[in-house]
């Protein structure tokens, strides 16, 4: 049995303590291998004079090369040939560059146990018949954006009833229909069964607004949630209105604050980080996080404010094992958070250079915005 997968079979998600020594042994084979497969990456570690060997201990794991997010914007890093990968994912290219990361089969594997270990407590799955309500695109076969993906993926969480979507593709290109969507809801509203909101904060918010505006206060069913992901890009823009929100969610659509689950993950670092009912974000098993000083790029104590570095052995087919976000964040110390998670929990603060960059958060407004005065 391979080392990532005993790192996946763990039971406990969040014992970060007992799982050190299975994360280092599964970095280290995922860095063996991609040092063997991949040459741009080897290139890299023989730049750094770095070799796979060198992951001794635990503390290693900081000496270890990291690839800037960046580079798999402008390259194609694979260790696998395509016939090989189960899947590809790319990142929405609404900055014209965007990342490509494929997946191997076992890598499915790892993240469908991922996802029932860290969903299951959240309360993700359910046999309930539900109905999406999902503010994302709809999915189209040339759509291979992992933001679409994932929206897709959270409607097979319970069995879905209907799936309306806030953005069509009509004509080339994606147009919003939050009318449609509203008037889904109410509808939803009527059913016995509970709703499920899927989207990204952005949408959710505005969506939560337009139906404030029209007078509709709605008391969906117990098992009624709303799912807020779509990239950790989104959050720091967001951030602020986060408690308007859940008032508004309360108010327009009755479902209280502990229902309202936020998920981030990165194309370019697939492991999925949900909130906890204080909305933190603990750090999983399957992820170690380094935050980084940004003009030394030495590793920064908890609770000081740098650069993102990520972590994971999850990926054979693309070498992610260590990536630096342009993202500044602070990683809250183990056993800091009321709600009983011994883990650490990451907090993003913002993005280095912000105003030169477009995010998809930005894009997905934008387009909202052209679709009606909601705001
Ligand atoms: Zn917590």
């Amino acid at each position: 049995m391979s080392q990532r997968t005993r790192l996946f079979r763990r039971k406990d998600p969040y014992d970060l303590p007992a799982s050190d020594e299975q994360f280092l042994r599964a970095v280290r084979e995922n860095c063996a291998f991609h040092y063997a497969h991949c040459p741009e990456y080897r290139a890299v570690l023989d730049s750094f004079s770095f070799r796979p060997e060198d992951l001794r201990e635990y503390a290693d794991l900081e000496k270890l090369p990291f690839l800037p997010t960046l580079t798999f914007k402008k390259h194609r890093l694979f260790s696998l040939p395509r016939w090989r990968m189960a899947a590809v994912s790319t990142s929405s290219g609404t900055s014209g560059q965007f990342s490509e990361v494929g997946f191997d089969f076992p890598a499915l594997w790892c993240d469908w146990n991922m996802l029932w270990k860290i969903g299951r407590p959240r309360g993700f799955f359910s046999p309930r018949p539900t109905h999406y309500v999902i503010l994302g695109y709809k999915p189209r076969r040339d759509n291979r954006t992992s933001v679409a993906r994932t929206a897709f993926g959270a409607t097979l969480l319970a069995p879905a009833l209907s799936r309306t979507y806030a953005l069509k593709y009509e004509n080339g290109s994606y147009t919003p229909d939050l009318d449609g969507v509203a008037d889904a809801l109410v509808r939803c509203g009527k059913s016995r069964f509970p709703t499920r909101l899927v989207g990204f904060p952005s949408y959710t918010y505005f969506l939560l607004r337009l139906l404030e505006s029209r007078g509709v206060r709605l008391s969906l069913p117990p098992g009624s949630k709303i799912l807020l992901g779509g990239g950790w890009k989104q959050f720091y823009t967001q951030q602020v209105e986060k408690p308007v929100l859940y008032d508004l969610a309360q108010r327009v659509l009755g479902i209280p604050e502990e229902h309202i689950i936020e998920v981030f993950s990165a194309v370019e670092h697939p492991i999925l980080y949900a909130d906890c009912v204080h909305h933190h974000f603990h750090v999983p098993i399957y992820s170690r996080v380094i935050i980084r000083d940004p003009e030394t790029l030495a590793p920064l104590p908890p609770g000081q404010p740098g650069l993102v570095e990520f972590l994971t052995p999850l990926l054979t087919a693309t070498p992610i094992l260590a990536v630096m976000t342009d993202d500044l964040g602070i990683l809250h110390p183990a056993g800091s958070c009321p709600c009983g998670n011994p883990a650490p929990w990451l907090e993003i603060l913002g993005r280095v250079g912000l105003k030169d960059i477009k995010t998809c958060a930005a894009g997905a407004a934008e387009l909202l915005g052209k679709g009606g005065d909601v705001l």
